[in-house]
């Protein structure tokens, strides 16, 4: 009962690349890069387990973002002419690598963290990737064509690549695997209609647990002043959220703490498992054992006890690490906390 997660990324050591980044420089090159990548995964998967964590991850230590490090073994995608676009509907820009031909994966993306990880806990293990319409918003598209259409067949082909990568994914031992879709929540109309779709695609097949993660994103300025923009009540989810009852995923993992989602929201998702944030990624402020057991008392309001996982909201990756460390500490003692309370 309430079992542990974390959405997916943690802050990369100091050692591996530049800290407090989102999109950080690795420190080293070649055999040694690969190796730090490893130690920094290992270095992870214990500091969740002995901070009680239930649901493990490798951190995302092996990317140096959540989009492209899954585009880097992408075939079809010119990295070298970067262009500057607006994503996420221009809340900030970025340079993106352009699609100018038919998508094809050129090998394995995450084989080595993915088994590294899983020969080395013995707790289940989730593994992340980008959803197909995230992925849509974070390139720019010279081939598929413009307009809606042309990004809903981008989305599939690269559904058909995520697919790949997860069937290989689950075949290494991974226990969950989470698509990230914060689009989802830019972009609610296009997510109902064909972004769901696309991204049941991508998990088409799976025999492993199914999971997308919707959040309002990191904690990083563009976010932060986004929010403060969206009003006292932010009902994005309740576009979304029938889409995903209706879908073949198995659990959604969505923001609650210091948002203002109004928690009947996740009454939508009946049937499905809901990773509840009830840690904040936007402050340094390590929340206490009582105040995550007040959110998940609050979340069980509205969603059966066997089917609430305490999560953290997002990612923490741009955070100091001492501080993502406390959370994660915070987390499990907050979920132990309510465990008490609520029985189990
Ligand atoms: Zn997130």
């Amino acid at each position: 009962m309430f079992e542990t997660a974390i959405a997916g990324s943690l802050p990369k050591p100091s050692w591996l690349a530049e800290t407090e980044k989102l999109w950080p420089e690795w420190k080293s090159s070649g055999a040694e890069l690969e190796r730090a990548k490893a130690d920094a995964t290992l270095l992870w998967l214990k500091v969740q387990e002995d901070a009680g964590i239930d649901v493990v991850g490798d951190g995302e230590q092996s990317r140096q973002h959540f989009v492209h490090g899954f585009l880097a073994k992408v075939e079809g995608i010119d990295f070298e002419h970067k262009v500057k676009m607006g994503i996420r509907d221009n809340r900030y820009d970025a340079m993106v690598p352009q699609v100018v031909g038919p998508l094809r994966l050129s090998g394995r993306v995450h084989a080595t963290e993915a088994r590294l990880a899983r020969a080395h806990t013995g707790k289940r293990l989730k593994f992340t990737l980008p959803g197909p319409m995230t992925i849509v918003d974070t390139v720019a598209d010279r081939y598929y064509g413009s307009g809606k259409e042309g990004r809903i067949r981008m989305a599939h082909a690269f559904a058909e690549l995520l697919n790949e990568e997860a069937r290989a994914l689950a075949a290494d031992g991974v226990d969950i695997i989470q698509f990230d879709e914060p689009a989802f929540n830019v972009y609610m109309a296009d997510a109902a209609e064909w972004g769901v779709g696309a991204l049941e695609r991508a998990a088409e097949g799976l025999t492993c647990k199914t999971a997308v993660h919707i959040c309002y994103g990191y904690g990083i300025k563009a976010n932060v002043d986004w929010k403060q923009g969206l009003g006292d009540e932010w009902r994005q989810y309740e576009q979304v959220f029938p889409a995903l009852a209706r879908s073949r995923i198995d659990q959604v993992s969505l923001e609650c703490y210091h948002s203002h989602v109004p928690a009947e929201l996740m009454r939508l998702l009946d049937g499905k498992d809901v990773m509840v944030g009830v840690i904040d990624v936007a402050s340094d402020v390590i929340e206490t054992p009582e105040q995550v057991a007040a959110t998940i008392a609050t979340a069980l309001r509205h969603v059966p006890a066997a089917r609430l996982f305490p999560c953290t909201n997002c990612g923490l990756a741009p955070m100091r690490r001492e501080v993502a460390e406390a959370k994660l500490a915070a987390l499990a003692q907050g979920a132990a906390l309510a465990r008490s309370r609520h029985g189990g």
